[in-house]
Parts: structure tokens; sequence; C-alpha cells
């Protein structure tokens, strides 16, 4: 069985001091919580402390993002490499860095590649956006993100994908469960054809846009949906813990 993941996006969001403050608030609560694999994605700037903060607790890191080179003259980037030492996981291909960054296909096929040489784990982030879904072109758009961004990759070991509608991100307007559990079960598939049965059982899929304590239930009943990319909810401890806890319970109960 698969286990979920409740993984936070904090975005550009909190100083340092502040994301300790909210490690704190959260750390015990979280350590309370079992069969849920817990990530929180603060800033760059803050892994380090965070990182000693959680030092013996069950929460895991990750980073918002890399760039493709292992080193050298790329003013302002931060590498795979350097991420290593301080976090496990990185999303990558968020909508934000496709929409205000111009990311392609191409760069983010390079990032995965280059996060999964240098040992992390990325969260690939996938989605249509408003247009796309009106036009009734939803699979179409996100099968050909998942093909491009995973292009030439033969081991997908250590890849999790988040299915983030650009629509339901940051809008309070979270597509349904079902909605979500149709679309990622179509990337399931997707990942099979490429893959085979087996490692497309075994990959986790998440669900990202506006989830938030009240709706986290609905997305993790639904049998396709193993866990969520949480934006603006991470920046809440008490709406956080409540989706972890949520995602624990309903678990437990299968
Ligand atoms: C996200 O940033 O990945 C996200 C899903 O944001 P929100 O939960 O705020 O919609």
């Amino acid at each position: 069985m698969r286990v979920p993941m409740i993984a936070g996006n904090w975005k550009m969001n909190t100083t340092v001091s502040e994301a300790v403050k909210l490690v704190n608030e959260l750390r015990q609560g979280l350590d309370e919580i079992d069969n849920v694999d817990k990530v929180l994605c603060p800033p760059f700037i803050s892994l380090a402390a965070i990182g000693e903060l959680i030092i013996g607790s069950s929460i895991k890191l990750g980073a918002q993002n890399l760039y493709f080179e292992e080193k050298g003259a790329y003013t302002g980037e931060i590498s795979p490499l350097m991420l290593s030492d301080l976090c496990k996981f990185v999303i990558i291909g968020h909508s934000e860095r496709r929409q205000y960054f111009h990311e392609t296909g191409e760069i983010i096929n390079k990032k995965i590649v280059a996060a999964l040489r240098a040992g992390l784990k990325p969260i690939l982030c996938v989605g249509e956006r408003l247009e796309e879904n009106e036009a009734g072109r939803t699979e179409e758009v996100v099968t050909e993100q998942v093909k491009s961004s995973l292009a030439g990759i033969n081991n997908i070991n250590g890849l999790t994908i988040a299915y983030e509608p650009v629509w339901a991100i940051g809008t309070g307007k979270a597509a349904t469960g079902e909605q979500a559990n149709t679309t990622i079960g179509l990337i399931r598939h997707t990942i099979s054809k490429l893959y085979g049965q087996r490692v497309a059982q075994d990959l986790r899929i998440l669900y990202g846009g506006s989830v938030t304590a009240d709706n986290a239930t609905e997305f993790m009943q639904q049998s396709e949906i193993d866990g969520a990319l949480v934006g603006g909810a991470s920046l809440k401890a008490d709406q956080f813990l409540s989706i972890v806890r949520q995602t624990s319970e309903i678990r437990q109960a299968r």
C-alpha cells in the first residue's frame, strides 16, 4: 500500500524566524501522527535552520525548486548538490514556476534528471490551466506534461507526482474529489504505459489546489489520491495538522 504524503509548499512566505516559529508550532503534533509522510517545503534560506530543529523528528524537508547544473557561474541559483545536504525532497515544475519563470517541459525534465541524480526525491507538479480545462483538454495537457517531464528517464524511483489544476491553486476553488481522482487515475495510466503496471501502482500521486482542513477528507477518501500538496493552508499550523490528521485517520480505517 502506498504511504500517503502531505507536503506543505510555503512558497515565498516566512522569514527565517517566522519559519522556525511555525515549525515549533507543528513539530510535536506532526510527530504524534503516524502512517503519513509529512514534508515541509520552506524557502531555501530556512532549510538549514529547520533541519536543525527537526533532528529526531518524523518531519521531512523539501525545497521548492533547484537549478539543474551541479555548480558554476549561475548567479543566484541553488544546485541539487547543495540541496542534497539539506533536504530529501524538491518540488519541480510548480505552475508558478512555469508561469512566472517560464519553465518549459525541457527545463523541468533537466531538473528532474538532476534531482534524481543527486539522490533527491522530486515532487513533479502537473496541471491544466482554466482555459484548457474548459476546452476539455485536461487529459491531453497533463499527459503531455508527464511525458515531457520524464523524457529519457528510465528509473523514476523516488518520484512523486502532484496533480495541481492551475485554476485551483490559491483560488479557493478546489477541484472535486471525483474530478481529481479521475485525472490522477489517468496520470497513473500514463505512468503504467511508460514504466509498467508495478511502477504505476507504487507511484504516489498527490492532489494540490486549495486543499484545506474543510475539504481534505473528500480528497483523501479517493482511491487514486495519495495525499496532498498544500499551499496556503500549510502556513497555518492548525490547518496543516488537521489535514495530516485526517489523512492518517482515513488510512487507518482502510
Ligand atoms: C500549491 O502551492 O501547490 C498549492 C496547491 O497552493 P494552495 O493550496 O494555496 O492552492
